[in-house]
């Protein structure tokens, strides 16, 4: 008896710890959120995705195998790879992952919710993405926990903390975050983050449990379908046919897709 009460003690401290749940949709999550909360929201397919194929993150995984299976070695695959995302990422327009959720963001930061985005994508980027999430009236730095923009290395890559985004260059977004949150003498109680990618959650949920902070990890399945519909033969001639003033749309590179198709088969 007692054993089973000790046991039932254990799974609730853990379930009231830490926990991630599947999320269909940004509407649920205001429902997570209390006094104590830092809400922290991931960009890329969770708040904004390119408008056609090339430039998501597919793409991006796509032209790495590529490269490696062309015989580099992985970290000149990477380095290409990266160097050609970031240029896409600067020509591309982005669009809003699920309508709606600005108005989502709007509402919270009107009572007061500590909010700040957290991404994987490079300091390079960190102009062109802040620009395009006020494109979108996405401004993350309304109330975001520190005003102070700070700058600070991790596995010797630059992590940049401005207006409202921590962006980590490809390290650790769990440790990154509890940096920052050092660095400013902030000890949240509880975070609740959203984001597409599971293996991101469990990274802020390991930091987070070794800190005892409370966590809820929302895995945000809204893009999943339009993730699965890439098509590495559409963004590839995206990228190769595409004008640096206009980038093919989705339409019109599966046109040309199934001409050159049709020229193959007769
Ligand atoms: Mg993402």
């Amino acid at each position: 008896m007692y054993k089973f009460i000790l046991t039932a003690i254990c799974l609730s401290t853990i379930s009231l710890t830490a926990k991630i749940i599947e999320t269909k949709s940004f509407q649920e999550v205001p429902s997570y959120v209390d006094v104590d909360t830092l809400l922290v929201f991931d960009i890329d397919d969770t708040l904004l995705i390119p408008v056609q194929m090339l430039g998501c993150d597919e793409w991006f995984t796509h032209r790495l195998n590529l490269h490696i299976d062309q015989g580099m070695s992985f970290s000149k695959a990477l380095d290409r790879s990266l160097a050609e995302w970031e240029a896409i990422r600067h020509l591309t327009e982005m669009e809003v992952v699920e309508p709606g959720t600005e108005e989502i963001v709007k509402q919270l930061q009107g009572k007061g919710v500590p909010i700040m985005g957290l991404t994987t994508q490079g300091v390079a980027l960190s102009h062109r993405t802040i620009l395009q999430l006020k494109s979108h009236n996405l401004d993350l730095s309304l109330t975001a926990p520190f005003t102070t923009p700070h700058y600070f290395e991790q596995r010797d890559l630059g992590v940049l903390f401005r207006k409202g985004v921590l962006f980590t260059s490809g390290t650790g977004k769990g440790t990154a975050l509890f940096t920052l949150c050092d660095h400013f003498g902030y000890a949240p109680k509880k975070i609740v983050f959203i984001n597409d990618k599971d293996s991101h959650l469990q990274d802020i949920e390991k930091e987070a449990e070794k800190r005892g902070v409370e966590f809820i990890g929302l895995r945000y399945s809204y893009s999943d379908g339009r993730k699965a519909e890439f098509d590495p033969h559409v963004a590839e001639l995206q990228f190769k046919n595409s004008g640096f003033h206009e980038l093919l749309t989705d339409e019109e590179a599966h046109a040309q897709k199934l001409e050159i198709l049709a020229e193959t088969n007769f």
